[in-house]
C-alpha cells in the first residue's frame, strides 16, 4: 500500500521506505531491517513528508 495515497499496488510497482529518526527514507536495497513503509514513485515527495506514525492514539490528518 502506498503511504502517501493509501492505495494498492503490487510491491515491484512501489519504492520501499524506512523510517530513520521519525522521518521515511528511501531504502534502495530493500532489506533494511527497520520498519518500513511503500510509496509510488510519484507519491515519493508527499511520502517522505510524513511523520512515521508510532503506535498510541493516532493524530487526525487533514
Ligand atoms: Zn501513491
Amino acid at each position: 500500500m502506498c503511504l502517501a495515497c493509501r492505495q494498492r499496488a503490487p510491491k515491484a510497482e512501489l519504492t520501499r521506505l524506512v523510517a530513520r529518526d521519525g522521518r521515511y527514507e528511501v531504502d534502495p536495497t530493500g532489506r533494511a531491517q527497520t520498519r518500513g513503509a511503500y510509496s509510488h514513485p510519484g507519491c515519493l515527495e508527499k511520502s517522505l513528508c510524513r511523520p512515521v506514525r508510532r503506535r498510541g492514539p493516532a493524530s487526525p490528518t487533514v
